[in-house]
């Protein structure tokens, strides 16, 4: 499986999950372009240690939930690297609460990074991916989307708005050798999850056929897959990685 000469694009590419799909495409030769949003250090952090194995990456702050700043991010991605290939939509924020106590804006916060988000950056690139008539866009969406979660109605609801727009986008640019699919992590040890009580987590393995929480790296490998020529002809489909927990 080779990247070479690749182009790709990873929105919340400095930590965690991101990291790890950044490192991956990079190990198979993209040049990988690491997206952050206030992590300046987090995002030079996983460009070094790319660039110290030889590989290609470069850091770009962008808020993906901001027209603006995504317009003036993806011209100057154009200008300098004249294609994209790869867009993984990957940025995600979580602001847990009950639904009786969910503010207004933990909504719109978590609709506007996790799903709007995907949508703005799949625009801003599928003009220069019809020209090139081959594109890579893989979304992140959760294992929450397609199960549901007390407690996550906002995020549940983002991920769940993934798993249609990837379908609806798919069959709109299918005949133009784009393909678009999506992984669904279960649950990965990041800085999302770290937070959580040991009680929590107990009980979250016990949900887990495998008995264990999951790597970025078991992210990343499914992303590589569906960046790859091997995924020439897979679009529309999710992959779940998670130990079992969601058949
Ligand atoms: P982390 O919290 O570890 O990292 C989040 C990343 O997203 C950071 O790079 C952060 O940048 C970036 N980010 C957040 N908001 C924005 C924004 N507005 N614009 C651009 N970048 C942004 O998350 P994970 O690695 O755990 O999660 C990655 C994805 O995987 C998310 O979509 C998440 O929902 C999904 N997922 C995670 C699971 C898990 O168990 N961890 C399970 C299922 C799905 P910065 O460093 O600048 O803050």
């Amino acid at each position: 499986m080779s990247l070479s000469g690749k182009i790709a694009v990873v929105t919340g590419g400095s930590r965690g999950i991101g990291r790890a799909i950044c490192q991956r495409l990079a190990g198979l030769g993209a040049t990988v372009i690491v997206n952050y949003v206030s992590n300046p250090a987090a995002a030079e952090e996983t460009v070094q240690s790319i660039q110290s194995v030889g590989g290609k990456a470069e850091a770009v702050q962008f808020n993906v939930a901001v027209a603006g700043e995504i317009e003036a991010a993806f011209k100057q991605i154009l200008d300098l690297h004249g294609r994209v290939d790869i867009l993984v939509n990957n940025a995600g924020i979580t602001r847990d609460g009950l639904l009786m106590k969910m503010k207004d804006e933990q909504w719109d916060e978590v609709l506007n990074t996790n799903l709007k988000g995907v949508f703005l950056c799949t625009k801003a690139v599928s003009r220069a991916m019809m020209k090139q008539r081959w594109g890579r866009i893989i979304n992140i969406t959760s294992v929450i989307g397609f199960a549901g979660n007390a407690g996550q109605a906002n995020y549940a609801a983002a991920k769940a708005g993934i798993i249609g727009f990837t379908k609806s986008v798919a069959k709109e640019l299918a005949s133009r050798g784009i393909t678009v699919n999506g992984v669904a992590p279960g649950y990965i040890v990041t800085d999302m999850t770290r937070d959580l009580s040991e009680e929590v987590t107990n009980t979250i393995k016990g949900e887990i056929p495998m008995g264990v929480l999951g790597e970025a790296d078991d992210i990343a490998g499914a992303v590589a897959y569906l960046a790859s020529d091997d995924a020439r002809y897979v679009t529309g489909q999710f992959i779940h990685v998670n130990g079992g927990m969601f058949m």
